[in-house]
C-alpha cells in the first residue's frame, strides 16, 4: 500500500520576530527567497509568506510581495513550492490592501482568517463579516485556495457557516494555529478537538497545525499521528529548541521530514500538495 503523505509547510518570516529575536530570521525579499528554496529542497511542499517593511515590520506592501515572488521565480526557476500568500501581514492594513497583492499575483493558495480576535494581548485582529465573504468570493473568481486559519473551535464554526453560503466552496482546507496568545492552547487534547469539530462541521476536509512556543513538537507529532499535515518555521518559534535558537528556517523543515519518514509516511512533495488539496497549478 501506498504510504500517507504529510504535507510540510513553512512560515519563514511572520510579521513580528526580528533580527534581535533570532539573526537568521529572513527579512527581505532577497532572504525571504532564500529561505524559500532552502525549505523546499529540505522537503517543504508550500511556502507560506509574509514581508517586512524596510524597518523589518509586517507589511502588507504589494510591492514586497510581488519583489519576493519575482526572485523565488527568477533566481531558482527549478523551484516548484506552492507560494501560500498571507492576507494578515498588518493588522491595521485595511481590507483592500490586504488582498490587493492576492489580486496581482493571482497565488494558488492564500489565508483566510476565519473570524476576530485580540492580538498577542496588545491589538485587534478584525476580519469583519464583510471582509470574509468578499474575501472568500474573490479566493473563488480568482481560483486561489483558502488557507483557513483557525485560532480556535469558533473559526471552524464560522468556516462551516460560509461554506453553506456559499463564499467558502469544499472541500476546505484548514490550518489550525495553536498555541498562539489569545487563541487555544497547543496540546493533543486541543488538537484532536479541533480536528473532530472540523469533521462535524466540514466533513472532507483536510487540515495542518502548527505549535507556537513550547508547544510546537507537541503538535508536530500530534499532526502525523492523527493524520494531518504540518507547520513549521520561524513565523511560529525562533527557538529550535528550549534555550537554542534555531539556525534557519530549513532545521525546521528537516527534523518534520524526519519525524515524518520515522513515522512511516512519505513527505509531500509540491505536486503531490497540489493534488491533495485540489489546487489550480
Ligand atoms: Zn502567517
Amino acid at each position: 500500500m501506498a504510504k500517507k503523505k504529510t504535507i510540510i509547510t513553512a512560515a519563514v518570516t511572520g510579521a513580528w520576530p526580528k533580527k534581535e529575536n533570532n539573526p537568521n530570521v529572513p527579512m527581505t525579499p532577497s532572504e525571504i527567497a532564500d529561505d524559500v528554496y532552502a525549505c523546499w529542497k529540505a522537503g517543504a511542499a508550500i511556502a507560506h509568506l509574509h514581508m517586512r517593511d524596510d524597518e523589518g515590520n509586517g507589511t502588507m506592501s504589494t510591492e514586497k510581495f510581488t519583489e519576493t515572488w519575482d526572485l523565488i521565480h527568477s533566481r531558482y526557476p527549478d523551484c516548484d513550492i506552492v507560494l501560500n500568500l498571507t492576507t494578515s501581514g498588518d493588522i491595521h492594513a485595511d481590507d483592500e490592501i490586504r488582498v490587493a497583492h492576492v489580486k496581482k499575483l493571482k497565488p494558488e493558495m492564500a489565508s483566510y482568517d476565519c473570524g476576530s480576535m485580540n492580538w498577542l494581548n496588545s491589538g485587534l485582529f478584525i476580519n469583519s463579516p464583510k471582509f470574509l465573504e468578499e474575501c472568500g468570493l474573490l479566493f473563488q473568481e480568482l481560483n486561489v485556495k483558502p488557507e483557513i486559519e483557525a485560532f480556535d473551535p469558533g473559526m471552524i464554526a464560522n468556516a462551516a457557516y460560509y461554506l453553506k453560503k456559499g463564499v467558502l466552496k469544499a472541500p476546505l482546507h484548514f490550518q489550525f494555529c495553536m498555541g498562539c496568545a489569545n487563541g487555544i492552547p497547543g496540546s493533543i487534547k486541543n488538537l484532536l478537538f479541533m480536528k473532530e469539530t472540523m469533521e462535524q462541521l466540514c466533513p472532507g476536509s483536510t487540515w495542518s497545525c502548527f505549535g507556537v512556543g513550547h508547544s510546537a513538537m507537541e503538535i508536530l507529532y500530534g499532526a502525523v499521528a492523527l493524520g494531518g499535515h504540518i507547520r513549521v518555521g520561524m513565523e511560529d518559534n525562533v527557538m529550535y529548541a528550549k534555550g537554542v535558537l534555531a539556525d534557519s528556517n530549513a532545521q525546521f523543515v528537516e527534523r518534520a521530514a524526519r519525524v515524518i519518514r520515522e513515522y512511516g509516511n512519505d513527505v509531500a512533495t509540491p505536486a503531490e500538495a497540489r493534488e491533495i488539496l485540489g489546487l489550480k497549478g
